[in-house]
């Protein structure tokens, strides 16, 4: 059975280990580099991306999550975890991202009247019907480099999902809804089954 981690500093992390555990795999809350071994798979959730980075350095988490990355580790960021694998961050406020995905991104993008809010996105990977996504003072993509294949956009063409080899940054929060079409879609990058 493959195992997913779910890094479990700060933020949303036990709705994605009840959504994997719901899709048949097993999933473990991550804290400690030790705890990184044996993993098929690593899932950075969305919080505080400023509070993430601290303790990531603080638990001596950032230079496996490094090596993890450039080795072509499967790595899913949704929201803050997004940010953290992003090489550029916009309102940087002190975070060290990983670097790992050829992504800039700008925190908390959508300014205050929309600081949070709910839409229908269509997400070819996954296919129909489009997928309700929910965004709290989330990210966007500001640019993507030639590697990297934007999946998802806002109807104004704002970059919201991307992907990079094994690893799939989303700006908002699939865990929060009861739909579990992109776990699944990251378990076919764990398993091999969606090559690009
Ligand atoms: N605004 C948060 C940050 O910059 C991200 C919010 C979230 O993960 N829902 O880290």
């Amino acid at each position: 059975m493959k195992k997913i981690g779910v890094l479990a500093l700060q933020g949303a992390f036990m709705e994605h280990i009840t959504l994997l555990l719901s899709l048949g795999v097993e999933a473990s809350p991550i804290r400690l580099p030790r705890e990184l071994e044996g993993l098929d798979g690593l899932i950075i959730p969305g919080g505080e991306s400023t509070t993430i980075s601290r303790l990531m350095r603080e638990y001596a988490l950032s230079a496996p999550l490094r090596d993890l990355c450039n080795d072509g580790f499967p790595i899913m960021g949704t929201c803050a975890g997004m940010i953290l694998l992003a090489r550029k961050v916009a309102h940087i406020n002190g975070i060290q991202p990983l670097e790992a995905m050829d992504i800039e991104v700008r925190r908390n993008a959508f300014g205050r009247q929309v600081d949070s809010f709910e839409t229908e996105l269509k997400i070819p990977v996954i296919g129909e019907p489009s997928f309700h996504s929910v965004f709290i003072r989330a990210p966007y993509i500001e640019r993507a480099g030639e590697g990297v294949e934007v999946l998802a956009r806002l109807y104004d063409g704002t970059g919201v999902a991307a992907r990079q080899g094994n690893m799939l940054a989303l700006a908002f929060h699939p865990e929060l809804t009861d739909d579990p079409r992109l776990h699944s879609y990251f378990l076919s990058i764990v398993n091999g089954d969606a090559k690009r």
